[in-house]
């Protein structure tokens, strides 16, 4: 089985201490249910909070509590001052030209789904085409389904191949319709770990008319992002994926997009002027962040930005493909342990079934010996399907993991593997 190789190192990359790291997460404090601390190899599905981001909170609740943007006290004028500094964390974070092209939403999902019905409300028509892969996550199927159905639009797919790559004819198949309008596509696959292409396919994107939404959730927190060098129209991610708090995520959009997109959501904080003959709206991003903003949450995003930049998103992309390529070598030299998935570059996550057991079943067998990994569909039915499988169990890597991990997981699933045996 061909086993998708760790890129190579060079002097220039400094090297993450995952023991020193993980001394940093207060919940590996934690002892698992065989007594010892926790492999935790379920990042992918969302990460564990360094001490730094959970003191951001706090501070943020305990030193400079208010409500933001609305209110003339100082601690209103400080909560606005800290969640204003955190839009300009997150566009220094995504090479973003400008802190205004930065939305504050709840998460991946809540941004995809604003871009589906703001942009889709004024821009699709009927005979329209959105393009998506074969491996995208629920989160950007469903929006889309949604806003083709109310348009009239249409949704076209670029398959996945026998390894779990997308490769770029399918791309431009679908673009030679001439109808594509928004091609949609995650950055990395949640559920088989493969790393698009995603500056080439914007590339051909904009050469056939078509805008580009790239669904970051998963390589924002493993490698460096610069919106700028993908090309892309808009970047979409999770806050609780990257070592932040939950509740909150990001939407980058190019400023002259963003500026000519309808309201998502209507109500405060969201309008120029309001009253009973009609309403008019304040620019971005404030005109998509209606209610009361997130302060302690985007405070702690903020730190948790903070907090993965300082350790080089090149070597942290580096130790964790250092760790799949060990992980992926082990498993697959595991008799009755299969991989799902063996695309050509590989980001975060390894998928792999054990012959003649449920994913759940293997999850919990793991589970015993204090392994944390995710078993289920990982909400990307069409990527089983289109391997076969209901299911798959999946590991997930993060700066604190290290060899021994590896090697617990490794141990692990081979029990399972031996129990499952017919
Ligand atoms: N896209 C991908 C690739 C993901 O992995 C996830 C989370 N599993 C999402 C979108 C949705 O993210 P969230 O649930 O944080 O909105």
């Amino acid at each position: 089985m061909t086993v998708s190789r760790a890129p190579t190192v060079t002097k220039a990359v400094p090297r993450l201490d995952p023991r020193a790291l993980r001394e940093e997460f207060p919940a590996f404090a934690r002892r698992g249910r065989d007594g010892r601390a926790v492999a935790y190899l379920d990042s992918a599905a969302t990460t564990q909070k360094p001490r730094a981001v959970l003191a951001a909170v706090r501070e943020f609740y305990e030193q400079h509590y208010g409500a933001i943007a609305r209110g003339v006290y100082l601690l209103s004028a400080e909560a606005t001052g800290l969640y204003e500094a955190a839009r300009g964390k997150v566009a220094h974070f995504l090479g973003a030209a400008a802190a205004e092209e930065i939305v504050f939403v709840r998460g991946t999902t809540e941004a995809i789904n604003l871009v589906a019905a703001s942009w889709g409300r004024a821009n699709l028509g009927a005979g329209d085409e959105i393009l998506l892969t074969g491996l995208e996550h629920h989160s950007n199927i469903v929006p889309w389904q949604l806003a083709a159905a109310a348009a009239g639009a249409r949704i076209v797919v670029a398959p996945l191949d026998g390894r779990g790559d997308v490769p770029l004819e399918g791309v431009e198949r679908a673009l030679a319709s001439g109808r594509v309008r928004m091609v949609a596509v995650a950055h990395v696959s949640n559920a088989l770990g493969t790393l698009l292409p995603v500056a080439r396919i914007a590339e051909l994107a904009h050469e056939a008319g078509a805008l580009v939404l790239v669904d970051g959730a998963q390589s924002a927190p493993r490698m460096p992002v610069d919106v700028a060098a993908l090309g892309c129209d808009f970047f979409a991610f999770s806050g609780h994926k990257t070592y932040g708090p939950n509740g909150i995520g990001v939407l980058w959009g190019r400023r002259g997009l963003l500026a000519a997109m309808p309201p998502y959501q209507g109500g405060g904080g969201m309008i120029e002027r309001v009253s009973f003959e009609g309403t008019t709206y304040a620019p971005p991003p404030q005109r998509f962040e209606a209610g009361t903003p997130a302060g302690p949450e985007a405070h702690g995003l903020g730190a948790a930005l903070d907090w993965l930049s300082a350790k080089d998103r090149t070597a942290v992309h580096a130790h964790e493909s250092a760790l799949l390529a060990t992980a992926c070598a082990k498993l697959s030299a595991l008799d009755g342990v299969r991989l799902v998935g063996t695309p050509r570059e590989r980001v975060g996550a390894v998928s792999f079934v054990v012959e003649g057991a449920h994913a759940h079943d293997v999850g919990t067998v793991l589970d015993a010996e204090g392994v944390a990994v995710r078993a289920g569909h990982h909400c990307a039915q069409p990527s089983m399907a289109h391997f076969g499988v209901a299911a798959t169990v999946r590991a997930s890597f993060g700066v604190h993991n290290d060899e021994d991990d590896v090697e617990r997981l490794a141990v692990a699933v081979g029990k399972a593997a031996r129990l499952f045996a017919r």
